[in-house]
């Protein structure tokens, strides 16, 4: 639909009210009732996220010989990132502009990599469990790569479904850290051994978990084996713009070595434009995603991200006896930021649009229909408010099926 340009200029001050004007619907995240798209670490790191990005808005991670200032920021935060994650001495990575181009770009290695070293030609296919993103499925739906989805167990990745899905064709095949559907870490370990014993490239997708998995284990946490630790793991995937409360624009993707990232690397020269070498999807890289990360992690520490990290898992804790109390089942045994819960009694998706009525907005699962959330630190504040809530959500749908099998029965 067509929306004519004004032929005259308007003032920013009048601009900026309009789009305050713009923002009335949008949900109101800093309240804390808002527990998917945004990670609320409170009004210090958005500022620092915000003033950071500024300071670098316009300058672009494509040319890192113009600006030496985004190539070290770049380097500093991949490194963080890959001494986080038990990157051997020779990994490397880089940063790309969100989890979908983190992914694209793993599986794209992965591709060249079968087609040049192992040789494999003809039809391609990635094995994946059915919790796994469907940022592989886009990104195998443009490589015209087949996606093999295995059935899962306990909301699990079943090793040994998945070990009975792969071919000589099989150029990749993958384990969430956690998955997001249900927040529950997949058995990485033994397809660390699946990939090892038949040779395959094993992506570890911690899009969602990269950043808080490393701290939830500092701060004691029960969290197994799930990063390039386990020699099966030959890349892997962690969104900053997550967990790591940066700036959006901004993830991670990370391989074994230097010499299978190169795998990834897109080197063309064959036009009148001199060469360009590329290693993400993106050509113009937004500078301010590179320099608000490096300014939050820097800002945060170790020591902050384990205190804010605290307070989500805390959160979530609190949530998940709340909600047991309540007679809600907990899906599987989380153990970071993303918690699901269902009841036979009350259906989820009913249960979401109550919760809706009084200002939550969070997220759902479909197999089966449950309540799903992804918790900031910020939702310390308000856990209590949530389980009141969702008790009163609960009795209200109750009373609603009483009512309406009454009626049913006198009419
Ligand atoms: C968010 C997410 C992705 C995709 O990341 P985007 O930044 O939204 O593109 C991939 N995998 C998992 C597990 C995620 O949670």
């Amino acid at each position: 639909m067509r929306h004519p340009l004004p032929d005259a200029g308007t003032p920013w001050a009048d601009l900026k009210a309009r789009m305050a004007d713009y923002a009335t619907g949008d949900v109101r995240w800093r309240d804390g009732k808002t527990a998917v798209y945004v990670f609320n670490a409170g009004p210090e790191v958005e500022q620092v996220q915000k003033e950071a990005y500024a300071l670098f808005m316009s300058e672009n991670g494509l040319g890192p010989a113009a600006f030496p200032s985004l190539k070290r920021m770049e380097e500093e935060v991949v490194g963080f990132g890959l001494s986080l994650l038990h990157g051997p001495e020779d990994a490397a990575g880089v940063i790309t502009s969100g989890g979908t181009d983190s992914i694209t770009m793993a599986v794209k290695a992965a591709r060249d990599y079968a087609r040049k070293v192992r040789g494999v030609t003809g039809p391609l296919n990635i094995v994946l469990p059915r919790s796994a993103h469907p940022a592989f499925d886009k990104a195998c739906a443009v490589m015209e790569i087949e996606v093999r989805r295995t059935p899962l167990v306990d909301y699990l990745a079943d090793p040994a479904a998945m070990a009975a899905a792969t071919d000589a064709a099989t150029v990749m095949i993958v384990g969430s850290a956690p998955n997001f559907p249900y927040g529950l870490i997949d058995p990485i370990g033994a397809l660390s051994e699946l990939a090892v014993a038949r040779d395959l490239w094993l992506h570890v997708d911690a899009c969602v978990g990269g950043y808080i998995a490393p701290f939830v284990r500092m701060n004691g946490g029960d969290v197994p084996p799930f990063d390039f630790e386990l020699p099966g793991v030959r890349s892997m995937s962690a969104d900053l713009h997550k967990y790591g409360y940066c700036a959006k624009g901004a993830s991670t993707v990370f391989f074994r070595s230097a010499e299978l990232m190169k795998f990834m690397t897109f080197d063309f020269r064959d036009w009148p434009g001199g060469r360009m070498v590329t290693p993400t999807l993106a050509g113009t890289r937004p500078g301010g995603a590179i320099s608000a990360a490096w300014a939050v992690m820097n800002f945060l520490g170790v020591e902050g991200y384990r205190r804010k990290h605290g307070e989500v898992t805390s959160a979530r804790e609190r949530i998940e006896a709340g909600a047991r109390r309540l007679g809600f089942t907990i899906l599987g045994r989380p153990q970071l930021g993303i918690v699901a819960f269902t009841r036979p009694d009350v259906d989820g998706l009913a249960l979401w649009a109550k919760m809706r009525e009084r200002g939550w907005f969070t997220s759902i699962t479909t197999e089966p229909h449950a309540l799903h959330l992804m918790l900031s630190p910020f939702h310390a504040t308000v856990a209590d408010q949530y389980l009141a809530d969702l008790e009163w959500a609960v009795e209200n749908l109750k009373a609603g099926a009483t009512t309406q099998k009454l009626e049913a029965r006198y009419s």
